[in-house]
């Protein structure tokens, strides 16, 4: 079996982490995290961007979130994502608005945006699916023109170059995940990165129940045991363990990880680009994506029945994703046919590191073979 996603790990993680085990005598959040924050923080590059990372992308959203919103406002967003951006809206107390995708980039579209722009709308929340960034200046020209703040999920995004910066060293606030089959991941993990000193103060607490400036003592190994509580908190930071882990991956993005997905990326295009009842996504030629994975768009209405002939010869596969509004919780009563049109047509086809070339030619061969039938 190709699988479709994969933690890559090897014995340079088991050791960090036997060390967290063996010799730090504390598991929780201690200095392997502030190590890891600093960490992040070079390798992002813009030292005005500070990280505050907590145990999942899905907390990070919600406290970032909850750092520049009250309960009841209303949030842009493509409908088009993982239900975990949706959870993380409702969990601030705010309203997910659930928006239109564009069919070349699977991005926001911001014409259907800014239609659904109410007095109590005070953020937009752009998915950068697929590690795609095309749009990244447009939402910011429209939140700027209509006093909106930015709340990135950047959880494929870990490594990718806009206008000669990293994501996460320019805009707002960003929001990554390093869950186990992200760009690179702590086991569970997540970060904020923010250049706002309200956010950061905000976030920096509330992952820690709230207990306000806690940090500079548990980074030196310390607890306090007299504070103060002013804002709401929750059990969201991240251990020692998970850092460690973090840490580790963090060494191999650049050597390793990225040039890797890069070959696959490049192998798909070049082996797919003029297969006929296959669309692939539209990326910004000027940027440096590091691909989380990899959507084609079937358009000939065969998709589940080349998912289900990939499968039966050993590729694992997925449809990404199912879209909110059409879910219980978040049902919506207006369409938005551009993202039920992605819905029938989207597979995300194998991609990680240790996806070979072999595989990339046995996958599009059988892909060629099924379309050509
Ligand atoms: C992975 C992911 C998240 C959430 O991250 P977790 O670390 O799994 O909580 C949020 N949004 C998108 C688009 C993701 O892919």
């Amino acid at each position: 079996m190709i699988r479709l996603s994969k933690s890559v790990l090897d014995q340079q993680e088991v050791d960090r982490v036997s060390d967290v085990l063996l010799n730090c005598g504390y598991l929780g959040m201690g200095t392997y995290v502030g190590d890891f924050e600093l960490k992040l923080e070079n390798y992002l590059g813009n030292n005005e961007y500070k990280a505050v990372c907590v145990n999942s992308g899905t907390a990070a959203l919600h406290l970032a979130l909850a750092s520049v919103t009250e309960p009841g406002n209303e949030v842009l967003v493509p409908s088009y994502t993982f239900v975990s951006t949706y959870q993380a809206i409702i969990a601030a107390g705010c309203k997910p608005i659930s928006c239109e995708i564009n069919y070349e980039t699977l991005l926001l579209d911001l014409d259907d945006c800014e239609k659904r722009i109410t007095p109590q709308t005070t953020v937009i929340l752009p998915v950068f699916f697929g590690s795609n960034i095309s749009n990244y200046d447009e939402v910011y020209l429209f939140a700027k023109k209509h006093s909106l703040r930015v709340v990135e999920d950047a959880a494929h995004c870990f490594g990718c170059i806009h206008n000669g910066r990293k994501i996460g060293a320019q805009g707002d606030i960003v929001c990554f995940s390093f869950d186990g089959i992200k760009n690179i991941t702590s086991g569970e993990g997540g970060a904020i990165i923010s250049s706002n000193k309200e956010v950061l103060r905000y976030v920096r607490d509330a992952r820690l129940l709230g207990v306000c400036n806690d940090l500079e003592k548990r980074y030196v190994g310390k607890r306090s045991w007299d504070f103060d509580v002013i804002n709401p908190g929750l059990r969201y930071h991240m251990s020692n363990i998970f850092a460690a882990i973090g840490m580790s991956q963090l060494e191999k993005l650049e050597p390793f990880f990225a040039p890797r997905r890069q070959e696959v990326y490049d192998s798909y295009v070049d082996k797919l680009s003029n297969v006929s009842g296959i669309k692939l996504i539209h990326f910004n030629l000027n940027d440096r994506i590091v691909h989380h994975i990899f959507p084609i768009l079937v358009t000939n209405g065969k998709r589940n029945k080349l998912r289900a002939y990939l499968e039966a010869n050993g590729v694992q596969t997925g449809v990404q994703y199912k879209p909110n509004h059409l879910l219980s919780l978040f049902h919506e009563d207006y369409d938005l046919p551009i993202t039920i049109k992605v819905y029938a047509e989207e597979l995300s086809l194998p991609m990680h590191p240790e996806v070979t070339e072999e595989d990339v030619v046995f996958i599009t061969k059988l892909i060629k073979d099924f379309l050509s039938k």
